[in-house]
Formats: structure tokens, sequence, C-alpha cells
């Protein structure tokens, strides 16, 4: 359970990059990283337009001397100060996640990046070797990851309780998107841009999503082939999908699929993941966060509900509230930047915490890598790829 006590002896110093006014991300990184004191807003690059961010920043209480018009100025002022900053979170377009992410480790900063890290796995190993080079933290908002009953699933699976894992059945296919809805939205143009979105749309922006939560669930599963069929049903996307259909094989002969859209009509998130075992199967699915459902065969079907004594304890030592209340993405994000907080903490003590898990930077060197992959198998005319 939660109370809000201290996890760090003092809040780290933070910034953050874009996350500015109007920014769809922007505020959830702050909600979440100030919620539990483990984190204190004291500089920022908030806006691509300097004096919109400036005066953005000031109203989120940073002194004006502290928002900066761009992250270089900022990095070059703050290594200045006795007091500078120590992370930073980048919640800018994709196409900037790599230089800058560069520059803080670089600087000797902490991050928090925004998926994807970058847009190549080349790019992103290069990013986890200057990581590890330089003990930095790396932390990547996959933020579903914090929900409670991801925890849950993953215990459940480590135990055994769905016996020998068979299929895991992903989808992140939401209906916002179904019209060319990015000639009036520059949060929505911008990721049918190749220049900024990268090499995929779809794949990346929410695909990597539901892919993370299987990493979470399955820690030791290794892809060994995929294919990949990409669609732009809004012909205006193309080269970029706006749908895509994955199918995985798994080095131990489990099956995985992905369906990653923005053009299911009707459906709100549409995300969720289904991992079916020989005895058993769970469910969780991000419109109803608070619950899994679980499926014995020959069983009627259960739903697990949060913060109840029947989960493992894994899955309570987050619990903000105790059961019947709703917790929602917020609190996900929060339990996941109390993570960043606690991995970044021991890391400037020179001490690795074992049994934290966390979206890490190695998550996001394999969210670039499965997009690349499903680009190649797509590109190649939807054929079998061999996982690289
Ligand atoms: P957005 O277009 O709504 O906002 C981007 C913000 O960054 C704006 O404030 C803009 O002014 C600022 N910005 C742009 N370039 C900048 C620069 N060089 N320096 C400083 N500020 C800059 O975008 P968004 O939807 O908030 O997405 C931002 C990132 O977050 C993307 O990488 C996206 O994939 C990711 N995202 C993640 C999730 C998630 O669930 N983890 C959800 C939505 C978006």
């Amino acid at each position: 359970m939660i109370y809000g006590e201290k996890n760090v002896e003092k809040p780290i110093r933070w910034a953050m990059v874009g996350g500015g006014k109007g920014s769809q991300i922007g505020y959830i990184h702050r909600s979440a990283a100030l919620r539990d004191h483990n984190f204190q807003l004291v500089a920022g690059a908030f806006d691509i337009n300097p004096e919109r961010g400036r005066d953005f920043g000031v109203n989120l209480h940073v002194d004006p001397e502290r928002c900066y018009p761009d992250y270089k100025t900022m990095f070059a002022e703050e290594a200045k100060r006795e007091d500078g900053i120590q992370a930073v979170s980048i919640a800018t377009p994709n196409g900037t996640h790599y230089e800058i992410t560069k520059a803080a480790l670089t600087a000797g900063m902490h991050v928090v990046c925004e998926k994807p890290l970058c847009f190549t796995t080349e790019e992103a190993e290069e990013l986890e070797a200057l990581a590890k080079e330089k003990n930095r933290i790396v932390g990547i908002t996959y933020g579903y990851a914090g929900h409670q009953m991801i925890e849950q699933a993953r215990q459940m699976i480590a135990n055994g309780d769905l016996g020998e894992i068979r299929i895991v059945k992903m989808q992140f296919a939401h209906g916002f998107h179904s019209a060319a809805v990015e000639e009036g939205n520059a949060s929505t143009k911008w990721r049918v841009d190749p220049k900024v979105a990268g090499p995929s749309y779809v794949l990346g922006d929410v695909g990597t999503h539901p892919l993370f939560l299987s990493e979470v669930m399955l820690p030791n599963f290794k892809i060994k082939k995929l294919m990949c069929s990409c669609q732009s049903f809004v012909k205006s996307r193309a080269p970029l999908e706006d749908n895509a259909f994955t199918i995985m094989e798994y080095e131990n002969g489990a099956m995985g699929t992905v369906w990653s859209s923005c053009v299911n009509a009707g459906s709100m998130h549409g995300h969720s993941i289904r991992v079916v075992g020989g005895k058993a199967s769970i469910e969780w699915d991000d419109e109803r966060p608070n619950q899994l459902r679980y499926e014995v065969q020959g069983q009627p079907a259960q739903i697990l509900d949060r913060g109840m004594d029947y989960n493992y304890p894994e899955a309570l030592t987050a619990d903000r509230i105790g059961a019947g209340h709703a917790e929602g993405l917020f609190e996900g994000w929060s339990n996941l930047y109390t993570r960043f907080a606690l991995a970044m903490d021991a890391a400037d003590r020179g001490e690795t915490l074992e049994n934290l898990w966390y979206p890490d930077i190695h998550a996001g060197v394999e969210g670039v890598r499965w997009v690349e992959n499903c680009v190649r198998s797509a590109d190649n005319g939807a054929v079998w790829v061999d996982y690289k």
C-alpha cells in the first residue's frame, strides 16, 4: 500500500522538454512525477515556441529564469548551477527523442523518454550503451504497465496458474483517426509524417503498448520470427500505416498477435491483452484497468479486482486507496514514475535494485526493434522474417 511517504531522500531536481500547453501527454508526466514527491519540477524547455513555453513554465510555478527557449540552452545553463537538474523527461514528437536523450545522457542526467525511444535499433542500442557507460537511468513511459492488475497477471503466469503459455493475443485498436482528422489537428499531423513520426505510425504509436505489457507478463519470451501486414486506409497517410496486423512466433513455440490500429471506428481504446495457457487464460482491458478476467477451462469465468487480498502480494504493493475505488491511468503512471525515481536514486548511490522492474532503456530498444522488424516484413509483402 502506498501512503505517500518519501521514497527518495530528497526529491530529484527535474525538468521537462516538451509537454507544453496543448500537448497531449505533458500533464500526465507532471502529474505522475509530482504525485509522490519523488521529483521537483525546477526547469523546462516546454514548447517548440520559446515564448509560449516560458509563459507556460511560469504558470507551472517554474522560476522564469529556468524556463528555457530550447533543450540545448537548458542543459548548458543548468550544468553551471549547483542545484542544476538531475533528470529530464522528454515529451516531444518522436523525431527529436534520439538527439535529446543523447544530449541529456552526455550531460549526466537521468532520462524519462516518451516512446518510441528513436527510429532505428542501431540508434537505440547506441543510447543503451551510453546510458550504461554513464550509469544513468532511462525510463520509457509505457504507462499502462503501471496498473496493478498487470503485476497480478505477471505473478499468475510466473506461478503457473495458467499452465504453459501458448498464445498471446494483443491489440491497441482505437477509432479516433478513422477519418483524416490530422488535417485539423497538430498533434495528429506529425504522427503521419515519416520525418517526424519515424518508420511507422500505429505500430509505434499504439502497438508497442500491449507489446510491452507482454514483456512484463512474459519476461522470458523471445520472438523468433514475425509477419506483418500494414494498410493505409486513409490514403493520404501512405507510406505510414493506420492499421497493421502482426503475427509472431516465439522461440518456445508459443504464438502471438498484435492488432495496431487507429481506424477501428467506434472503438475507444480497444487496448487489451489475452494470455492463453494450457489450463486457463487471463485477459486485461485498458478500459477496465482495475480488473483481470481469469478463465479456468471448465469453470465459470472470474473477475479479479484490484486491491483484493486474493491477489498476489506483489500486486498489492502499489495500491493507493483500497479495493472498490477506481484507480486509473494517472495512478499507473505515478507507480512507474516512483519506480523510475527509485532506480535513479539507487544509481546515484552506485547501486542496482535487482527486483525492481520498470520500462527501462532495454524496453525502449525492444520497442524500436519490434517496429523495425514489422516494417521490414510489411515492406517485403507481409512475409515471415527472422527477428533481428
Ligand atoms: P503533441 O504534439 O501534442 O505535443 C508536443 C509538445 O512538444 C508540444 O508542447 C510542442 O510545443 C513541444 N515540442 C515539440 N518540439 C519540441 C522541441 N524541440 N523542444 C521543446 N518542445 C518541443 O505531442 P504528444 O501527443 O504530447 O506526444 C509527444 C510524445 O509523447 C510523442 O513521442 C508520443 O508518441 C508520445 N505519447 C505517448 C503516450 C503514452 O501513452 N506514453 C501517449 C501520447 C503520446
